[in-house]
């Protein structure tokens, strides 16, 4: 039997991909798009979203994903909840390689996102999931009465650790500098918090514990000063790298791994379009990842138009 080829296909399930699906497929364009697990990528693990316009009360992350979902779905994308393991060129057309099968379009859009960094110090590989988290929404209810802390100075380390307080004792957030990265509301609210505290100029060395977490070894870096600090969670937001791998040898990339687009969404292979975080240079926002799932997808049903 010969093969479907469907005119788009979207790699990510994030507010950029599910955005860009709902403009193809309104669009009357065959389209797929690929998540690995559940809608949404960084916005299914967030638990209140306050700042998407519309939603005066604020949204909960896996409804305006769900929903995001179900638009696109609405108007004809057909959801695969497979890994693309290998995305090539063949001929005129794209094959995304997944487990289960081949799938082929004549245009993509890269929509992957990007996945949380780690610390890289001793023992957190060991203690994921036995303390040490990367998700408050996923795990925070394990930590009723407890002390957390919290690692990072951004938006995520002040909003995450905010949520936090709901459950635990004490959330202490350690930073390795004395002036914070995350926008001034959080900043407000995490000091206003009577739970909330900081530790500056610090950074984890070392994760301690018998089987499970029950202390960080903490390092001032401006005095070199090392304490045991005790702690039943640790809970790492330190940003974010792109999931650019399946890109990597067919366009170009920047030193940090993210792809290079000129100001249409477009990357330096012809049918080849971008949204969201895993671009260079986009807003690390869903507001912003939408509507660069929007650009991608106009600028990929003008380039099937001029390519009949
Ligand atoms: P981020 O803004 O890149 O902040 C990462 C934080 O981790 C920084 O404070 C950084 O310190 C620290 N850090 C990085 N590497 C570290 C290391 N090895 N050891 C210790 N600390 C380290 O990342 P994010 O907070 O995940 O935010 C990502 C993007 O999403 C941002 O654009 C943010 O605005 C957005 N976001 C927005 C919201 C919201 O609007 N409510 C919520 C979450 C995220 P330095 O400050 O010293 O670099």
């Amino acid at each position: 039997m010969e093969k479907k080829i469907h005119d788009i296909m979207i790699i990510g399930g994030g507010g950029a991909g599910l955005t860009a699906a709902l403009y193809s497929s309104r669009a009357n364009l065959s389209t797929i798009l690929f998540e690995k697990l559940v809608p949404g990528g960084q916005i299914a693990s967030t638990d209140l979203v306050e700042n998407y316009p519309g939603f005066v009360e604020g949204v909960l992350g896996p409804e305006i994903a769900q929903k995001m979902e179900d638009q696109a779905v609405r108007y004809g994308t057909q959801v695969i909840c497979e890994e693309v393991k290998k995305l090539r060129l063949k001929g005129d057309n794209f094959e995304a390689v997944t487990d289960a099968s081949v799938y082929a379009a004549r245009a993509v859009i890269l929509a992957m996102g990007a996945s949380y960094r780690t610390l890289g110090v001793a023992n957190e590989k060991e203690f994921t999931g036995k303390g040490v988290s990367y998700c408050a929404t996923c795990d925070g209810a394990f930590f009723k009465g407890k002390k957390v802390i919290v690692v990072g100075g951004g938006d995520s380390a002040l909003q995450e650790g905010l949520f936090l307080t709901r459950f635990a004792e004490t959330v202490t957030v350690v930073h390795r500098r004395d002036a914070l990265r995350a926008s001034p509301i959080l900043q407000e609210r995490a000091r206003n918090n009577p739970k909330m505290s900081f530790i500056w100029d610090t950074v984890v060395d070392k994760i301690e514990g018998n089987g499970k977490v029950e202390a960080v070894l903490l390092k001032n870096v401006k005095t070199k000063e090392v304490r045991l600090e005790d702690t039943e969670g640790v809970f790492i937001f330190v940003g974010h790298d792109p999931n650019s791998q399946l890109a990597k040898d067919f366009v170009t990339l920047d030193e940090k791994g993210y792809v290079v687009t000129n100001a249409a969404f477009a990357a330096s292979l012809r049918g080849v379009f971008v949204a969201g975080e895993v671009r260079q240079g986009a807003v690390r926002q869903l507001v912003a990842a939408c509507g660069e799932g929007c650009g991608a997808a106009l600028a990929a049903q003008a380039y099937l138009d001029d390519h009949r």
